[in-house]
């Protein structure tokens, strides 16, 4: 039987169901599926810049970026942080409990170095990222 998806709030207020679901598919396919916070690949939940809890917009493109986390459906770790980690390292997790991006890449990188490893390539801030193509963006066309 087929069931029609709900919209509901959770007891937090944050929208879950069919448009929060439709909302981060539209955050991929604008943002691409790399990582803000550690750099890497691979990433499937969405991480509010400014957390809604702070007074940052839900369904913003310009306050959410991909990030490795957990999300209802999928357990998303970085897979190069994680290896490097010797433990499970859920990006946006970690944000959400520190609250700024630069403190979260120094615990990951604490991490790492208890770990008695180097940063894997591609760890942001240790080298450039090719980022999304610029000349796709609104504005780049050519006059
Ligand atoms: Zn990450
Ligand atoms: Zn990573």
């Amino acid at each position: 039987m087929a069931v029609a998806p709900v919209k509901r709030r959770s007891r937090s207020g944050r929208k879950v169901g069919s448009e929060y679901g439709r909302f981060i598919k539209a955050v991929m396919s604008w943002w691409g599926d790399r990582c803000h916070i550690c750099g890497h690949g691979g990433a499937r939940t969405v991480d509010h810049v400014l957390s809604v809890a702070q007074g940052g917009a839900d369904y913003d493109m310009d306050n959410a970026r991909p990030a490795h986390g957990w999300g209802r459906s999928n357990d998303n770790p970085c897979v190069q942080c994680s290896d490097a980690a010797g433990r499970l390292i859920r990006c946006n997790q970690i944000k959400g409990e520190t609250r700024t991006v630069e403190r979260t890449r120094e615990i990951i990188l604490g991490y790492i170095a208890s770990n008695g490893k180097q940063p894997p390539p591609g760890f942001a801030g240790t080298e450039p990222s090719p980022g999304r193509d610029w000349m796709t963006l609104p504005g780049a066309e050519p006059q």
